[in-house]
């Protein structure tokens, strides 16, 4: 096996020889050749890509765009991302893409405790999402899988009944809802040990994780993956102490100040955007993709005993929130929320007070800036607004110094503020919405957001 910096390099070689968009890149940044761009150690001063450059690529050129390095008949398969913030993009894999893309789902559900011979039952879609190339992890790892598709309760809770599962893997949101489903219905899930979940932020949650734990009795094990890059790319182990990177001799990983983009160093504990790099990919390979994904990251040996990278998703940068100047993301704001458990449900709805809320430090004025109400706000309580605990000033308190304490971290922008609702016990919703930004960068032009908390599939 070649080391990474060899990989690298003729990774490279074989971007300026088969992808047009990569060829033009690079020359633009000043590197007229593979060899002029160097080493993997030297990749801090190659251009990022971006996902909307990809979409416009395939646009301009379709149907894989300027940046496969492929033809289309070399493809095996192909899927195209959710479309959930834009256009969806065709991603094509070579056949040595997708046993890549195996092994490395396989790496990710093995740490996770499954082994050959238990039996897991998965609510993967596997149309034409990256998420169905997870299925054949299954499989290759020696488990009896048994799939029940996206969205169809009924069919989940009599698998679990009929086939007595050790295992499932499906979104957090969908995870919980399932639980209280069974509750209702007397439906026992006590052959379930382990719940595999990803797809969307509650896993690395505390607040959510022990909600989530406690309502199977069972451990939660959280996975990420990143559709552009690879499906199932970090999976957690018994020690859930952040998830282990499963493909390190495949991609490589920076990690970066989202609004400098400057590299950072790699520590116990540091917090940056994840940053991909292709080392061994045939069909598109990127190169240092953002992906967006805000992230705390570990270098040191975890207590399984394996060196390998670890990290835990904070948020997305794209739903990053500056309130008077500090970086908020809603994953900090549901876990103070959490706190307060059973009383709440712990699902929140983050909203700007006003539509016009926002502003620029640069354009912002005396006028404008007067109309934008103070963080925090007084929180909204909806339905638990008459009850009798002091939850709103407990909540209030406790949000303010959790926010003073681990996002102190100065922003330059939107002088928004948000109103904060806390839905009331079992009323699980089925849609989320949080104000988020155009752009994180500059704060302009904040709209409101929403996910489906139905089914979905994770990647
Ligand atoms: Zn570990």
């Amino acid at each position: 096996m070649p080391d990474t910096d060899s990989l690298y390099r003729r990774q490279i070689a074989a971007l300026y020889e088969h992808s047009v968009f990569y060829r033009d890149k690079l020359r633009a940044a000043g590197f007229a050749s593979a060899a002029a761009a160097g080493g993997l150690a030297d990749i801090g001063s190659l251009p990022f890509t971006e996902k909307d450059e990809l979409r416009a690529s395939q646009a301009a050129h379709p149907p894989l765009g300027a940046h496969a390095a492929i033809d289309i008949s070399q493809a095996a398969r192909i899927y195209s991302t959710s479309g959930t913030s834009g256009t969806p993009l065709y991603i094509p894999l070579t056949r040595a893409d997708v046993e890549q893309w195996r092994e490395i789902g396989r790496r990710t559900y093995s740490r996770n405790g499954l082994t050959a011979g238990q039996r897991v039952v998965t609510t993967y879609g596997a149309g034409p999402f990256v998420a169905g190339a997870s299925l054949a992890a299954f499989e290759a790892i020696g488990c009896v899988h048994i799939p029940v598709g996206v969205g169809n309760t009924e069919r989940l809770l009599t698998a679990i009944q009929k086939l007595a599962p050790q295992a499932l893997a499906c979104t957090p949101s969908y995870a919980l809802h399932i639980a209280e489903v069974a509750a209702a219905k007397g439906v026992s899930l006590a052959s379930i040990q382990r719940i595999i979940v990803g797809g969307e932020p509650g896993g690395g949650e505390e607040g959510f994780r022990r909600k989530l734990e406690d309502a199977w009795d069972a451990k939660v094990y959280e996975i990420m993956g990143i559709g552009d890059i690879a499906a199932s790319l970090w999976g957690e182990c018994a020690a859930q102490a952040g998830m282990h990177f499963s493909a390190e001799e495949w991609i490589h990983v920076e990690l970066i100040d989202p609004e400098t983009g400057a590299q950072k160093q790699m520590s116990d504990g540091a917090t940056g955007e994840l940053v991909y790099t292709h080392l061994a990919r045939e069909a598109a390979p990127l190169l240092r993709f953002r992906s967006r994904d805000h992230a705390q990251v570990w270098v040191s040996k975890c207590q399984c005993g394996k060196t390998s990278l670890r990290a835990r998703c904070i948020g997305r940068t794209d739903d990053m929130l500056i309130v008077r100047g500090v970086n908020v993301f809603p994953s900090a704001v549901r876990e103070v929320v959490a706190r307060f458990q059973p009383k709440v449900t712990g699902a929140i709805l983050i909203r700007p007070r006003r539509k016009t809320q926002s502003c620029t430090s640069k354009i912002c004025t005396k006028s404008t800036r007067r109309r934008f109400p103070r963080w925090p706000p007084r929180p909204s309580l909806g339905a638990e607004r008459k009850a009798p605990e002091r939850l709103p000033t407990r909540l209030t308190q406790s949000r303010r110094s959790k926010l003073r304490a681990s996002l102190a971290r100065r922003a330059t922008t939107l002088r928004g503020t948000t109103r904060l609702g806390v839905l009331k016990p079992n009323s699980l919703p089925t849609r989320m919405a949080v104000m988020t930004s155009d752009s994180p960068a500059t704060g302009i032009s904040p709209f409101t957001k929403t996910w489906t908390l139905a089914p979905a599939s994770p990647v």
